[in-house]
């Protein structure tokens, strides 16, 4: 069921007519359907929704949305695009973290070009104190995103982090190894549609693994994230902090923006650490394809959202 809804949406992500008509009405009107996961296009809109979930006691990463970028112009572009977001959200006074991915720094195009644009955006972001997280991208990346991470902090990098995924098997030696370095890391079950020989199927396996790999994190990791939204995993996690005495201070959780928005302020209401990922930016719609995959019931909500919008 996992893999066969998440492919009908990688299909239909890859679709140009669906991709127009969503582009057209997805972030027209503030009611606009792709508003739901998505802040906006501008800094200005991220920079917003970010004093709103500050405002109510939680805390946030800017995500810049784009990935698989074709040409070394458009990372460049990319690049940039970081580094006036960097300066914009120092003068705003907002907390300062964000999130990339490294095919939207030109990791498919050219890869020493993609480490020199990592450099940039660390180079910009440290002065003013902000942490960057590497999001994890599909399995074709993982290795090489584990390789530019480690060698970027072996240089002495120390202001960046990294994402894992509980769905691959690979991933509970690769935590060690970012616990031994002291390392930041963000544990997610996985976004993307993976092949079976490199990847659990079922649902049952990769809640197991994400258990696992959490208490490896609790137990050892530095300042880890447990990125989810399912109250089992969060429970996993309360219980394992609990039976430890792991205290609320040495992890936090995140959520997407948008997403069980109930579940984000109950857990900022009793005192534990909930960052929101904000996505903003005009290359909206992969990310917003892999939210609708992940629960097809997103599905109706957009239907009756390109409804009202077509008749608006
Ligand atoms: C902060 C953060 C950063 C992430 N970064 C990455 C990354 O770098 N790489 C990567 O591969 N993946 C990333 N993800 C996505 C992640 O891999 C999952 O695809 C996603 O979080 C859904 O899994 P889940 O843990 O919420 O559990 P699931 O078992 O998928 O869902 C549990 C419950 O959460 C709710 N829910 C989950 N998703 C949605 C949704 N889209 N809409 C509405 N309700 C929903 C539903 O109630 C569902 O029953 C990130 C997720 C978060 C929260």
């Amino acid at each position: 069921m996992l893999s066969v809804s998440k492919g009908i949406f990688h299909a239909l992500a890859a679709s140009k007519g669906m991709k127009s008509l969503a582009s057209k009405y997805g972030l027209r009107t503030d009611r606009s359907f792709a508003r739901r996961f998505v802040a906006g296009e501008s800094v200005a809109d991220a920079i917003a929704a970010a004093r709103r979930i500050e405002a109510a006691g939680m805390m946030q990463t800017l995500d810049y949305l784009g990935e698989s970028v074709a040409t070394m112009a458009e990372a460049d572009r990319a690049t940039r695009a970081y580094l006036a977001t960097i300066n914009e959200i120092a003068a705003a006074g907002i907390g300062r973290n964000l999130s990339l991915k490294l095919t939207q720094l030109g990791l498919t195009v050219d890869r020493a070009t993609c480490v020199d644009n990592l450099r940039r955006i660390l180079d910009g972001a440290a002065p003013h104190e902000f942490f960057v997280r590497i999001d994890m991208e599909d399995s074709r990346y993982t290795q090489v995103t584990f390789d530019i991470f480690e060698t970027l902090w072996q240089q002495g990098y120390r202001n960046a982090g990294i994402a894992v995924q509980s769905y691959l098997p690979r991933t509970l030696a690769d935590v060690k190894r970012m616990n031994a370095l002291g390392a930041r890391v963000r544990l997610v079950k996985g976004a993307y549609r993976e092949p079976r020989r490199v990847a659990y199927q079922s649902k049952p396996q990769v809640d197991a693994s994400f258990i696992e790999i959490m208490r490896v994190l609790l137990t050892d990791g530095t300042s880890p994230a447990i990125a989810t939204h399912d109250p089992a995993m969060i429970d996993a996690t309360l219980a394992f902090a609990r039976e430890r005495d792991i205290p609320q201070g040495h992890y936090e959780f995140q959520m997407l923006y948008g997403v069980r928005r109930d579940l984000q302020t109950q857990l900022a209401a009793q005192g534990y650490g909930m960052r929101v990922y904000i996505p903003f930016g005009q290359e909206w719609f992969p990310y917003f394809m892999r939210r609708l995959g992940e629960r097809p019931a997103n599905v109706g909500f957009l239907v009756r959202s390109l409804l009202r919008e077509s008749s608006d």
